[in-house]
């Protein structure tokens, strides 16, 4: 037997994840400036990050022949004061994705199922495929998530439960109270993975404070980043608040220097820098009404969206998706989108809200593309 075929079939089966296409690719294929191409394609923060995370990140840069503090001790000292809880109920990941995969590893086991949502964020099915567990698909409504039937989908298998709010790529959002709700009736021995990814981008009167509900479920797993609101993409760094038994077992698994230290340094710094944050929500905000505008004046739908992105539906062509081909258009333009028909939604295309330049030139590229 050949070495990949002792590989078990479940990680044979695995399909790479699709990312935003990078502005060097873009700029290699069309011989485009790279200067000229405006990337809109995977939810980065169009301010780039805090002036005080990046000061840090070069403070930081003299001691790189160090290891980094594997207990992220300064971090979780600065998300302890922020949130209100024991640095025992954090765990901080290489970007949140490893809080995903962390807590699919620490629960899932073959044969096991986790329960999510059609359109849900594509991590969910890749961590639950590669442990060998089942993943059950819960139909979505309008897009959304559909806790009643997610809770009804809970077997005596399953052992996760993901929840994205808001969700990517469809940007619908979920009330605390049905939330709450729902957390109520879920089995205690069942883990509920809350991924706020794009909490920060809520309007206030609908954030909650999901925090709070640790003290009474202790199978709650909350997930948070700074790859989103505070502009750390590129460094990886996220984290997890929960009970301590469960951080517990997730720090085990974790790799012991899972977190670099010029991203320890520039979340601790960008996690001080509020301002920034609300700035970015700020900009998110005008960009977000920018976009609609510009969609309804192109006589287009979409999905109302409570993150920093917005997924718009392409009319079909002789019953046939036009998604695909207005996305190559707009390639050609220099303007990155990200499709989504991996995400079972063929006649969508998912544009990140940019800055007031970046998002004109959007949609003058996308009223070429669907003029053509
Ligand atoms: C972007 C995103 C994340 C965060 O990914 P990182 O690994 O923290 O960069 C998590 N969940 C959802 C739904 C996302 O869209």
């Amino acid at each position: 037997m050949e070495l990949v075929e002792r590989s078990p079939e479940y990680i044979r089966a695995i399909a790479p994840y699709q990312p935003g296409k990078p502005i060097s690719e873009l700029a290699r294929e069309m011989g485009l400036d790279e200067g000229s191409i405006v990337k809109l394609a995977s939810n980065e923060n169009p301010l780039g990050l805090s002036p005080a995370a990046k000061a840090a990140i070069e403070h930081a840069l003299s001691d790189l022949a160090r290891y980094p503090d594997g207990n992220a001790f300064e971090l979780k000292a600065a998300l302890s004061r922020h949130y209100g809880v024991s640095p025992e109920c954090l765990v901080i990941g290489n970007g949140s994705n490893d809080l995903l995969e962390l807590a699919a590893g620490a629960f899932l086991i073959p044969g096991s199922t986790a329960v999510y949502s059609r359109h849900a964020f594509a991590v969910y099915p890749l961590a639950t495929q590669a442990r060998g567990a089942k993943g059950i698909v819960v139909p979505a409504i309008n897009y959304c998530h559909d806790l009643n039937g997610i809770y009804s989908a809970i077997g005596n298998d399953t052992r996760i439960v993901f929840i994205a709010n808001p969700n990517n790529p469809t940007g619908t959002y979920l009330s605390g109270a049905d939330i709450e709700a729902f957390l109520g009736k879920v089995p205690s021995n069942v883990a509920v993975v809350l991924d706020e990814a794009y909490n920060e981008y809520l309007p206030h009167e609908l954030r909650t404070d999901s925090v709070r509900w640790l003290k009474t479920h202790r199978n709650l797993i909350i997930t948070r980043t700074f790859s989103k609101a505070y502009g750390l993409a590129g460094l990886r760094v996220g984290f997890g608040i929960m009970g301590p038994a469960v951080a517990d077992l997730l720090n085990r698994l974790r790799q012991p220097f899972n977190v670099n230290s010029l991203a320890l340094a520039a979340a601790t710094a960008a996690l001080a820098d509020q301002e920034f944050v609300a700035r970015s929500y700020e900009l998110n905000r005008s960009g977000m009404a920018q976009l609609e505008a510009g969609f309804r004046g192109l006589g287009l739908q979409w999905i109302p969206s409570y993150g920093n992105f917005i997924s718009f539906e392409v009319p079909r062509k002789n019953g046939a998706s036009h998604a695909g081909v207005v996305y190559g258009k707009l390639l050609k333009q220099g303007v990155i989108v990200r499709p989504v028909a991996g995400y079972e939604m063929p006649d969508h295309l998912r544009v990140t809200i940019g800055t007031t330049d970046e998002n004109n030139r959007f949609l003058v590229a996308l009223a070429v593309a669907m003029a053509e």
